[in-house]
């Protein structure tokens, strides 16, 4: 590795910020970074690729926020993304914000102005106040002001992102930090790396025996897996608790293939059925709020109780009273779990209830999926992508849209951890790109990413970043010309809010940008399509023509979209 320090007439070798940085993230094993250079951070990006790290350069920093986001949640590793100052920072901010929504460990590295003019209002060069607008929207805000803190500024920002409940933490430096120097021997003696970033936090023993007391008495249990248990990396422990206990489990959506879809216990099929009846159900590493109704209403039918294990105390009673609460990490509270439950009777039963209600539910969606239409919908569209990825069981699935997002979720299965990446908590539109980046960064594997042609169109220019970093991302835009849906009648001398240019053609793009396109308007022709990308490795657009009039407003929560009482005036 380079080493470019520099060497003075008083004989004391210097070194400078941007060398104790890049040292600092070298040491704590940082190797990819995800952002977009220009002023002050510009020779950060050279200088780590000199070094022979990678830097993967984007087109917007929300992107590159999103990829490092999904780089933390993929590895266990904070991801690192490195902004301008600024409206850079701005964009990147977002990122940052999503990945602590989601539990994602994230750095967002930002340069910054010169702190007397910033704090004094005089107009610098794009003047902001990083600091504390960063504030309310991660784990923590820090500034480095000296080169001898870097060492511990990087430190304290690892092990802030990834204890406890993992999230996103800002490092904002300000520009003249960069090129500031100090004496290479005292500086590298101020870099270190954390012992045990992520400790092990062990439940108490009295609330394991509550747990398993209840999970005991339970006559009809059920696991939810959330993509907290994905995360945690211990998926042969929870395999091991749902095999043993012959509890059935249903996956939120980033938790499909912790353990398969088409494992004998997946009640995913049944998921209402289940939700609704159970007694007991054990969420691990998944919060009761908007995307599980927030544990009650309907879609939780009668009385039950919860047995909750998350790292976050203050998690437990979010929305409704939780029966056994399990503070502590993942791994350590199922392990707990298992050891107490070791030789419990299993609930046959219910577990074959919910196999005949899945396999129903299943041979219903397996007609629709063959059904031919004069134009493809989702249906008969996923149905033919499904059949090729069956063979690709190690692809990352990247999905985003409304329709495509909870079309693809239910039709398309996933078989091993962390295969899935989606528009997560806030159920955010824009992550397709990014995150179809870090997947096939971090993973070396292929990556498809099955998106909304509305979706698609909020990180579009990041494909110019998969062509140019030749990533092997198939990305298949379901296009029916519009947000939901593409038949929205023009008003009177207006084009509707609602629609795009029919005239758009994705594969065109694509080519236009270097990678290959393929226009499919048929399943066949989508099958091929995709087979044929997934067996080249290159970068592929397959633009699905589906019929404008399929899909529904806002998807599957519909009930979220409000309409005027009064009607159109
Ligand atoms: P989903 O959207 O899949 O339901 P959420 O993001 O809502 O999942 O929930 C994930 C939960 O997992 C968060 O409450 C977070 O605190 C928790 N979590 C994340 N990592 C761990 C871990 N290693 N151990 C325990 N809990 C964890």
């Amino acid at each position: 590795m380079k080493n470019d320090i520099q060497e003075v007439a008083e004989g004391v070798e210097l070194t400078d910020g941007f060398h104790l940085l890049m040292e600092a993230l070298e040491m704590n094993g940082i190797t990819n970074i995800y952002g977009l250079l220009g002023i002050p951070v510009t020779e950060i990006g050279r200088m780590w690729q000199a070094r022979g790290n990678k830097f993967f350069s984007f087109r917007n920093e929300q992107n590159a926020g999103y990829a490092a986001s999904v780089a933390g949640y993929l590895t266990k590793k904070p991801g690192v993304c490195v902004t301008v100052s600024a409206p850079g920072f701005l964009n990147g901010l977002t990122a940052l914000a999503n990945a602590t929504t989601n539990c994602f460990p994230m750095i967002l590295i930002s340069g910054s102005s010169e702190r007397e003019i910033v704090d004094l209002q005089q107009g610098d060069y794009e003047e902001m106040d990083q600091l504390n607008i960063a504030r309310p929207h991660c784990k923590a805000s820090f500034r480095i002001n000296r080169t001898e803190d870097i060492g511990v500024a990087v430190v304290r920002a690892i092990r802030t992102a990834l204890s406890g409940r993992p999230g996103g933490v800002y490092l904002d430096i300000p520009a003249r930090l960069f090129s500031t120097t100090m004496s290479a021997e005292e500086g590298q003696k101020s870099l270190f790396v954390p012992v045990d970033p992520a400790p092990a936090q062990l439940p108490a023993p009295s609330a394991v025996s509550r747990a398993v007391d209840l999970i005991k008495g339970a006559k009809k249990p059920l696991i939810l897996l959330g993509k907290g248990a994905a995360y945690a990396q211990c998926d042969a422990d929870i395999k091991a608790l749902i095999e043993e206990t012959g509890i059935p489990f249903t996956p939120m959506s980033m938790a499909k293939g912790l353990v398969s879809d088409t494992h004998p216990q997946c009640a995913a099929a049944a998921r209402s059925m289940v939700l609704q009846e159970s007694d007991v159900v054990i969420l691990i590493g998944a919060r009761l709020n908007w995307l599980l109704a927030h544990g009650k209403g309907k879609t939780w039918g009668g009385a039950k109780k919860f047995v909750q294990i998350d790292i976050q105390a203050n998690e437990i009673d979010s929305n409704v009273p939780i029966a056994a609460p399990l503070i502590g990490d993942i791994e350590s509270c199922v392990n707990a779990l298992r050891a107490g439950l070791k030789g419990a009777a299993k609930p046959t039963e219910w577990m074959s209830a919910i196999a005949e209600r899945a396999n129903g539910t299943k041979a219903k969606l397996a007609t629709k999926l063959t059904t031919a239409t004069p134009v493809m919908n989702y249906f008969n569209s996923l149905g033919a992508i499904r059949d090729v990825l069956k063979n690709y069981p190690d692809i990352t699935l990247v999905n985003e849209g409304a329709n495509t997002l909870d079309n693809a979720r239910m039709v398309i299965d996933q078989y091993l951890p962390r295969k899935r990446v989606d528009t997560g908590t806030w159920g955010v539109m824009g992550i397709g790109m990014g995150s179809a980046v870090a997947a096939a960064v971090e993973t070396g594997k292929p990556v498809v990413a099955i998106c909304g042609d509305s979706a698609f169109g909020f990180s579009a220019m990041e494909y110019e970043t998969i062509t140019r970093y030749n990533l092997p991302v198939t990305v298949i835009i379901m296009n029916n010309g519009g947000i939901y849906r593409g038949d929205e009648a023009n008003p009177e001398h207006q084009v509707s809010c609602m629609i795009f240019n029919p005239k758009t053609k994705y594969d065109q793009f694509s080519i236009a940008l270097g990678g290959e396109g393929v226009r499919a308007e048929t399943p066949e022709a989508l099958a091929k399509a995709l087979e044929a990308s997934l067996k080249s490795g290159k970068p592929t657009i397959i633009d699905a023509i589906i019929d404008p009039a399929a899909g529904v407003e806002s998807g599957r929560i519909g009930n979220l979209n409000i309409v005027s009482t009064i009607g159109k005036k």
